[in-house]
């Protein structure tokens, strides 16, 4: 097993192998998944990446996060009801959404297991894909204090 860096160094690579040229706006939408990591809908994506080039259309966003995706630098989470949100934290990991105030939070997973590992799965199933979101509160809405229903 090779051991990789938690920040992707060889995505220009990644991105080449798969048969899509890192355009300058791949390469923005993908700077703006990496430098905040709070899951930002694709809406989001598009508001910081046009702080960085003006002329930037949602269509465009939409394009390069669909390629970035294709491309295994980032994944989506879905959210039931809510648009999809974008991670590019590529090791396996769990989602916990604050019911609260709507984040969504990387729980990793301890170490030197993987999802199917943590799961009792029974013998000869195989995993393609897996998901894990936990529902809850998060530590900033567990601190605050209940705001009062006043009738
Ligand atoms: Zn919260
Ligand atoms: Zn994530």
């Amino acid at each position: 097993m090779s051991s990789r860096k938690t920040r992707p160094s060889g995505y220009e690579e990644t991105i080449a192998h798969s048969g899509h040229r890192l355009t300058p706006q791949r390469r923005e939408v993908y700077n703006v998944l990496l430098d905040e990591r709070d899951h930002p809908t694709a809406t989001e994506v598009f508001l910081r990446a046009k702080k960085r080039i003006p002329a930037i259309s949602l269509a465009t966003v939409y394009n390069c996060l669909e390629t970035l995706v294709d491309c295994g630098l980032a994944k989506q989470v879905n959210v039931e009801r809510e648009a999809t949100r974008y991670c590019p934290n590529l090791q396996e990991h769990g989602h916990f959404v604050c019911e609260s105030c709507g984040t969504v939070t990387d729980i990793p997973l301890s170490k030197g297991r993987s999802l199917s590992q943590c799961l009792s799965l029974p013998g000869q199933f195989s995993v393609t894909h897996s998901e894990i979101t936990l529902r809850g509160t998060c530590s900033d809405c567990t601190k605050k204090p209940i705001s009062k229903i006043t009738h």
